[in-house]
């Protein structure tokens, strides 16, 4: 490499917090997706991001024995997966290693015990929600994700992940698209730049949504005639209009142009409404699993008032409520609160009410207002916990809090706040809900100990 080379040969000698290989050359960190721990690897040095190397894997000298054949014939090259090139029950390991990484190194917890992941017994064909890329290149358009760290479309990414029926639809869709030739966003003109597809999985009915930069045009119309004529599973199409082209997918309008507006589907025995706005899990049957952890750290006796912070359609809360006095949501997405409240009506649950707002503000005029919950349950997204909420965690003490979180760095940094303001972690309970990639779930289970390290 000194010698200005772009070809190197290294060992693989862990992971990184994403699930890429990692080794070094000449004392540099090189990360190199698509390779294992303990592997000799031949590969093509490219840019250096904040300090570290990215490696492209060229060959494999020496295999390790956890290295499979990846199913999807495009894995090399969608950047949908990480880890479908090891085997299942390594791929558990790894993303157990990532969470007590990041527990120690951001944390600072050293001797934490963090369980074996709770892994799925058919790790494919899992996802209920999938966004894919529309764009048209030298005549042609695709549908699918980008490739790793550019921004080359890979037609029909992930299938594998899907259904078969969503992975028929998508081709479907490709073959429609062709032939029928909508307008398609690009840095001239507007057009459809996304499209998303929700599934429910006890149900199997789809939700389909365009996502255009513009109006929609006469011949989206046509094509959604076809679509739904051709797949009766699609019982609702919709329109979002999102003139920006950086940011979050899905603009603020919505329009139904076929059917219904949201799909249903279900988690244990309750059934929930989602709009195409709602964050909603997106691995039914290890969601299931997560909640009844969560649910089983909450360690409810049926006078508790709890706290559901970050509740979106109002999941965990409904099966919070069983078990609680009173369960009160607190969600920022308007669209998810209207479900979360047309949700407990459906469900039958009348202790649970919903907020919409954000969580830090929401639950700190609560604690004004004289509200002590004696448990709290947060799930924020992958930036983690505001400070303000974790602040009025600390002046009302709740006994337990129960931490669900989609990114262990983040999770890492709340806890050692919420530690040096006098809880422990109790248990550390990671849940694979996305096999093949390289995210991780965690619930924690932190208990107040009364002593504030910060006095
Ligand atoms: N607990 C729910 C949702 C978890 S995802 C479930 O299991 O389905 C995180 C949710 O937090 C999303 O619905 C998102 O819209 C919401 N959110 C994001 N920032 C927020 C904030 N500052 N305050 C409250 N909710 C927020």
């Amino acid at each position: 490499m000194s010698d200005g080379s772009k070809f190197a040969e290294l060992m693989i000698t862990g992971y990184s917090h994403d699930g890429r290989g990692v080794g070094r050359i000449e004392g540099r960190v090189v990360f190199v997706p698509g390779t294992v721990k303990g592997e000799k690897v031949r590969v093509e040095l490219g840019q250096v991001q904040k300090g570290i190397l990215a490696g492209q894997l060229v060959e494999v000298l020496e295999p390790a024995i956890e290295r499979i054949n990846p199913p999807c014939p495009i894995f090399s090259s969608c950047g949908g997966c990480q880890l479908q090139h090891i085997n299942y029950q390594t791929q558990l390991r790894i993303k157990k290693g990532i969470v007590e990484d990041a527990l120690q190194r951001i944390g600072g917890f050293k001797d934490l015990v963090v369980q074996p992941v709770l892994g799925m017994e058919e790790p494919w064909g899992y996802r209920n929600k999938g966004h894919f890329r529309v764009e048209k290149r030298n005549g042609q358009i695709s549908l699918g994700f980008y490739e790793e760290g550019s921004h080359n479309l890979v037609n029909q990414s992930c299938t594998h992940l899907f259904s078969p029926n969503v992975g028929e639809l998508l081709s479907g869709l490709t073959d429609i698209l062709n032939r029928s030739e909508p307008p398609i966003a690009s840095s001239q003109s507007p057009g459809l730049r996304h499209i998303m597809i929700r599934e429910s999985k006890e149900k199997g009915e789809i939700l389909l949504v365009f996502i255009l930069s513009g109006e929609i045009s006469t011949k989206l119309r046509e094509i959604t005639r076809e679509i739904c004529n051709k797949y009766p599973k699609v019982v609702g199409v919709c329109a979002n209009i999102n003139p920006r082209s950086s940011g979050p997918i899905l603009g603020n309008k919505t329009e139904i142009i076929y059917g219904k507006e949201a799909i249903e589907d279900n988690i244990g025995p309750y059934t929930f409404t989602i709009s195409p706005h709602s964050f909603f899990q997106i691995n039914n049957a290890q969601t299931a699993v997560l909640y009844a952890k969560a649910v089983e750290y909450a360690h409810l006796s049926g006078k508790e008032t709890v706290l559901d912070a970050y509740c979106g359609i109002g999941t965990i809360t409904l099966f919070l409520a069983r078990q609680a006095k009173r369960v009160i949501g607190v969600e920022t997405v308007p669209e998810a609160i209207r479900d979360a409240v047309k949700n407990a009506q459906r469900n039958k649950v009348a202790n649970a009410e919903f907020i919409q707002g954000e969580a830090e503000k929401v639950m700190p005029a609560l604690v004004k207002q004289g509200l002590k919950p004696q448990v709290v349950v947060v799930d924020p997204p992958r930036k983690g916990c505001g400070q303000p909420l974790l602040d009025s965690i600390l002046l009302v003490r709740p006994a337990r809090v129960v931490y669900i979180s989609c990114n262990p760095a983040t999770l890492a940094r709340d806890l050692k706040y919420l530690a040096v303001g006098g809880y422990i972690v109790k248990e550390v309970q990671p849940v694979d809900m996305f096999p093949q990639t390289g995210h991780v779930e965690c619930v924690i289970l932190m208990t107040y100990c009364g002593s504030d390290k910060k006095k």
